[in-house]
């Protein structure tokens, strides 16, 4: 129930929302958003207590506003993910990818301009769109959630969207962008027009990547074709397989350009001197940080073979390809509902997101992931 006074002069096109948000719950097993369940090693906390020790002092003046050391940081590490060597000008960082995707949207969203994506997606993005007056469209996904490219490159000219978002791995399906339909959308987007934007202008492609990590070794990152593409952005995360979402540190790469269009709607100082200096430090303990991530992959495959195994009412439990470390299972659950409550009556938290039929699981703890396949085969019986 919300609590909003109706005297209060809150939007008109904000009446009756509600803030966006996966229920945050104390339980035994919370594999609901898509985090690393691993902690950072006590190596990695000591470097972090003494980089922000080390600027504890300097914390009366403004951070660094153009946080040039934790570019520099970014590069590295880029260069090392995905053999992409990027200049510092090619690179910004912001608090966590859901920041950077709100600087794009106020950059090149606005009243009389459309962002297009492909559903089922990442559930912020239309919030991202409301709260930048940005008209928000969707070109559908096939029915195993792959990228229908024609349809998608059809709708880039009829729609003329300033901004293209595709999510690879997406998110909720996991579902990869093959690279060659990101060439094909990176062509239809260098020729097409943008509403309400002059002749000549064309539309910017973001691909999201805050699961990249996770993908299947060969499988590469869009980060390779920003230097041949002045259009392409994409968005980065510390969040999840860098296992480090509390410290809130999202980055985009991107041409110099489009990091220019962002420096400009920028807050002032935006990066706390306290988040940079975490940041740098966690950069130290790349190989620490991303130790987890083979195993939590093998943990997803594992996982999904398992769940193919069940039944629900007498048909096998679908599960959509994943290059993430979340799978999206079911497909044919009559109650989506009544499975995650039950589940949540036995400490397992999940999240029931994307379309009807399916839920989503990310991958925990060896120990966690026992506890859910435990309990969701309890619950299967039940509900049978
Ligand atoms: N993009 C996608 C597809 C996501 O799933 C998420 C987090 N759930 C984000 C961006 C934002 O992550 P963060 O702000 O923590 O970087």
């Amino acid at each position: 129930m919300s609590t909003i006074p109706a005297s209060l002069p809150l939007r008109n096109d904000l009446i009756g929302e509600e803030p966006y948000g996966a229920p945050q719950l104390d339980v035994p097993v919370c594999l609901n958003v898509n985090e690393n369940p691993y902690a950072p090693d006590p190596a990695v906390c000591d470097t972090i207590a003494r980089r922000v020790r080390e600027i504890a002092p300097t914390l009366n003046r403004y951070p660094d506003r153009e946080h040039i050391e934790l570019r520099r940081a970014f590069s590295t590490y880029l260069e090392r993910e995905s053999g992409v060597r990027l200049d510092v000008d090619e690179l910004w960082g912001a608090n966590g990818s859901n920041e950077i995707m709100l600087q794009l949207f106020q950059a090149f969203g606005g009243p009389g301009r459309i962002a297009l994506g492909c559903d089922p997606t990442y559930s912020m993005y239309p919030e991202y769109a409301r709260d930048t007056f940005t008209e928000w469209k969707l070109a559908h996904r096939n029915p195993d959630f792959t990228l229908n490219v024609e349809r998608t490159i059809e709708a880039i000219h009829d729609v003329k969207p300033a901004m293209v978002l595709i999510t690879s791995p997406n998110n909720p399906t996991g579902t990869p962008l093959d690279p060659a339909d990101l060439k094909a959308l990176l062509k239809a987007c260098e020729t097409a027009d943008v509403a309400g934007a002059p002749e000549g202008v064309h539309p910017v492609l973001v691909v999201d990547e805050a699961y990249v990590e996770f993908r299947n070794p060969g499988t590469p990152s869009a980060v390779e074709l920003i230097k041949d593409h002045p259009n392409l952005a994409v968005s980065r995360t510390m969040s999840k397989a860098f296992a480090f979402a509390g410290a809130r540190v999202g980055y985009l790469a991107a041409s110099r350009g489009i990091i220019d269009c962002v420096r400009i709607v920028r807050m002032p100082y935006h990066l706390s001197a306290v988040t940079q200096a975490a940041a740098i430090a966690a950069f130290e303990h790349t190989d620490e940080q991303l130790s987890r991530v083979s195993h939590l992959r093998e943990t997803r495959e594992a996982t999904a073979a398992w769940l193919r195994a069940q039944t629900y009412k007498g048909q096998p439990l679908e599960v959509a390809q994943s290059e993430s470390n979340f799978l999206l299972f079911g497909g044919h659950f009559d109650d989506r509902d009544a499975i995650f409550e039950e589940l949540l009556k036995r400490g397992i938290l999940i999240r029931v997101v994307g379309p009807d039929g399916w839920l989503r699981v990310c991958m925990g703890t060896d120990d966690e992931m026992a506890k859910f396949r435990e309990g969701l085969a309890e619950v299967l019986r039940i509900v049978e």
